[in-house]
């Protein structure tokens, strides 16, 4: 594996001999933790340096996170070649696929969601009351790069997610929101055709040239709560053509094309056969709710590969993070209140399962996924 390295905001200049031989001690096994390590360490010593000039930076200049709503891997991933073509075909050639990939915190919408945007897991009203108590890549991200709202979006089909653009972290707080396009026109309105929501998207690609963006595809997990499987596996095929759709647009455009990372996955799965209600619902820790799977491609990331490591929602943010190269250096974690948790796992007026007690994986701090890199 090549050496990463374009240099870490903030990272100080006494420390650019101690940092460039940590990168060479380390190019063959690194993690995120290490990374931190060493820009602790450089902030340590107080200065600024500029980058380091004598390894290949990356290539990422924009992210691009789909998240295809409630699809069991069964359906989604296994069964792709019928169901996804497209995801299975020609886009996972392209990139790299993680099939050991979980939500091993809270299977429903917003706590996947918030999972991926904060790097925590947390057992978030699932109603669109709550913010989420980290703040999210999104703010990060503004922050770092001193850009406008416009600079990054939240583009959902549903409209609770919202959400996403805030948190209840004081220091955060109203600070650094990104741009939200949510449900059918924001929250409180409903849910919104995922064909709409791509046609927003590219819109949005198009006119304010995000370099961050989250998109929100609900109609597997709409149409199976519903307990239509025939919509809910149209839904998981017509999500497989937006993405490629998504994908070509991006590639057509010179101001993404060969500079955009694209990230596939979805926020959590469904009941296996014979759990609970079976696929129409989901929220608990059968493998049914907890694998999901992850796509990733980008013009730093190997080609064609498949990874056999186990990753959860919690290392994405953390890998955005590194792309785009700001730190995440606000996470805290929070006791879970265990009867706040009951009945939030439903998505719609169906009642989800309850989840008990603290999450083993609850408050694990994500890694990068280093081995997505070529
Ligand atoms: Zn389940
Ligand atoms: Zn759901």
């Amino acid at each position: 594996m090549r050496i990463i390295s374009r240099g870490i905001r903030g990272l100080s200049g006494a420390a650019s001999m101690i940092q460039f031989l940590l990168f060479i001690a380390r190019a063959f096994t690194y993690r995120t933790s290490q990374l931190w390590g060493i820009s602790l360490l450089a902030s340590a010593c107080g200065v600024h340096t500029p980058d380091s000039g004598d390894v290949e930076p990356l290539r990422t200049e924009h992210v691009i996170l789909v998240v295809i709503d409630g699809p069991r891997y069964s359906e989604l991933w296994a069964d792709s070649a019928e169901l996804a073509p497209n995801l299975s075909g020609k886009l996972m050639q392209e990139g790299v696929f993680a099939s050991d990939f979980y939500n091993d915190g809270y299977t429903y919408t917003n706590a996947g969601h918030a999972a991926l945007t904060t790097g925590v897991n947390q057992a978030i009203d699932n109603y669109g009351n709550e913010l989420p108590a980290n703040p999210s890549i999104f703010q990060y991200y503004l922050k770092a790069s001193g850009k406008p709202a416009t600079a990054a979006w939240v583009v959902a089909s549903k409209d609770k997610l919202d959400i996403l653009g805030d948190t209840r972290h004081p220091e955060w707080q109203g600070t650094y929101q990104p741009s939200l396009n949510c449900g059918v026109n924001g929250p409180n309105t409903g849910y919104r055709m995922d064909s709409l929501t791509l046609m927003e998207a590219k819109r949005i690609l198009a006119t304010h040239r995000p370099s961050l963006m989250l998109l929100n595809f609900m109609e597997p997990d709409g149409y199976a709560h519903a307990g239509n499987w025939a919509n809910y596996v149209r839904g998981i095929a017509r999500n497989d053509r937006y993405i490629k759709q998504l994908w070509d647009f991006l590639k057509k455009d010179p101001f993404y094309k060969d500079k955009t990372t694209l990230l596939v996955t979805s926020d959590h799965g469904r009941h296996l056969d014979g759990v609970a209600e079976g696929w129409p619902e989901h929220g608990d820790h059968c493998a049914g709710c907890e694998h999901i799977g992850l796509l990733a491609i980008g013009p730093d990331f190997k080609k064609g590969r498949k990874l056999k490591s186990r990753y959860t929602l919690v290392d994405i943010a953390p890998t955005v993070a590194y792309l785009l190269q700001f730190r995440m250096d606000s996470v805290v974690f929070e006791p879970v209140p265990v009867a706040a948790v009951a009945g939030i796992a439903a998505d719609t007026v169906a009642v989800g399962v309850q989840q008990k007690t603290l999450l083993k994986g609850a408050t694990r701090k994500g890694n990068v996924i280093s081995e997505l890199f070529r």
